[in-house]
């Protein structure tokens, strides 16, 4: 049986993950839109390529070059934010939210609304909406899948169980690639360094957070949304080999993990399958070669964006929006090469100094607090 599928933010990693995948099964896909911000070329050979219905650039200034390149091929091509939303909520079997920040959140809650099953990568989206995304999956009866290989290990590993019965749910984090880093390292860390991941191969802005941590921040408050456990039973534990990717322990003693590859592939194939499963192509794990697993806690003199987001989900409000604006605002400030490394975690602090308003609790309230918060940091920045 033929299943559809939309993919929001096909160009980037994630998406190029997903559309593997689909490639294995290319008879069992029905591809329904694609979509990237100014990618264009790019879009259009993936959109000819899995024959779909419909191709959409958020930027609308890119739509020009995106219906050239797709000129006789009957694929419809569409641009700007209200497209992007329109995409999101074309009734489809799966939706994968993989769009970078918090520009994908109001396509992510139009998929939402629709009452789809949404595979979710973008994690900045939740961690702004929070309580708001959560009670529209329950208002409209959507179903999230977590992409994140944490959350998705997470879930798998809670398959079966009663929540109630969770003492722990532990966040495995690599410790990224400046995990043995001095201060003055840090200090002087450039982009090329920051994206240089040891175990993964993702997207910039994610490669950045993991460098600094702070990726494992957003995905505690992702957590701290999917998983409603309590705050006080997620704990963070950095594990440098990247094999387990999550583990729950229960009341009894009992701590199940998952374990797998490097590769996304593993996670965007058990939610594309869910409940079932499907190859992947990744190769077994080598438990034998891989030899040594190691755990041990993380460093917050380094490393203070854990702690940053612990705080700004204690804190509640407006504080984990503000939180993610800030860094979405300094991380590309450090990729353009105007700020340090050690800059970013200095510039989020700085900006959950000011005043933090309630929570937000509408999508144009959380949109509202994330654009107040982005002005903020920037007036921050340019201070410097
Ligand atoms: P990439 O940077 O590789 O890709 C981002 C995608 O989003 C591209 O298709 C890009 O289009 C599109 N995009 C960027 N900005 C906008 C915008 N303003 N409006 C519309 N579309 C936009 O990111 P990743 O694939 O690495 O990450 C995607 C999400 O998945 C992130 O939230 C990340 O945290 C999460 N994630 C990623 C993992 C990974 O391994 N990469 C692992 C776990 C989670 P264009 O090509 O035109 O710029």
């Amino acid at each position: 049986m033929t299943r559809s599928i939309s993919i929001l933010g096909a160009t980037g990693s994630v998406g190029a993950s997903t559309l593997d995948l689909i490639r294995r099964e290319r008879d069992q896909w029905h591809v329904a839109a694609l979509t990237a911000n100014c990618s264009a070329a790019e879009l259009a050979r993936l959109a000819i390529e899995f024959d779909a219905e419909t191709a959409i650039v958020g930027d609308e200034s890119c739509l020009a070059d995106l219906r050239e390149a797709l000129s006789g091929t009957g694929i419809k091509a569409a641009g700007g934010a209200r497209a992007l939303c329109d995409a999101a909520a074309r009734p489809v079997d799966i939706t994968v939210a993989a769009i970078v920040g918090c520009a994908g959140l109001a396509p992510v809650m139009a998929a939402i609304e629709q009452g789809g099953t949404i595979a979710l990568a973008n994690k900045e989206a939740l961690v702004s909406a929070g309580d708001v995304m959560i009670a529209a999956v329950a208002k409209h009866g959507a179903v999230l899948l977590p992409v994140d290989s944490e959350h998705n290990a997470i879930f798998q590993c809670l398959q079966g169980n009663n929540i109630a019965d969770v003492r722990w749910i532990t966040l495995t984090a690599s410790g990224g690639p400046f995990r043995e880093w001095t201060q003055a390292q840090l200090d002087a860390a450039t982009p090329k360094q920051a994206v240089a991941h040891p175990n993964w191969d993702m997207g910039a802005k994610i490669s950045v957070d993991s460098a600094t941590m702070m990726n494992k921040g957003l995905e505690f408050i992702e957590a701290h949304h999917l998983f409603p456990v309590g705050l006080d039973r997620l704990r963070i534990v950095v594990h440098p080999q990247s094999v387990i990717h999550s583990m729950v322990e229960y009341r009894d003693g009992s701590t199940l993990a998952q374990l797998g590859p490097s590769d996304m592939k593993v996670p965007i194939a058990s939610c594309l399958a869910w409940p079932k499963r499907m190859e992947t192509g990744c190769a077994p794990l080598d438990l034998p070669a891989i030899g040594t697993l190691q755990f041990c806690a993380p460093d917050e003199g380094r490393f203070p964006a854990t702690r940053l987001a612990r705080d700004a989900v204690h804190a509640g409000g407006a504080a984990p929006a503000t939180l993610n604006a800030a860094n979405e605002v300094a991380v590309a400030a450090f990729l353009s090469g105007q700020i340090g490394f050690t800059q970013i975690a200095a510039i989020v602090a700085q900006t959950l100094d000011g005043s933090i308003g309630s929570a937000p609790a509408s999508l144009d309230e959380v949109l509202d607090v994330d654009a107040a918060a982005r002005q903020r940091a920037q007036e921050i920045l340019e201070l410097l």
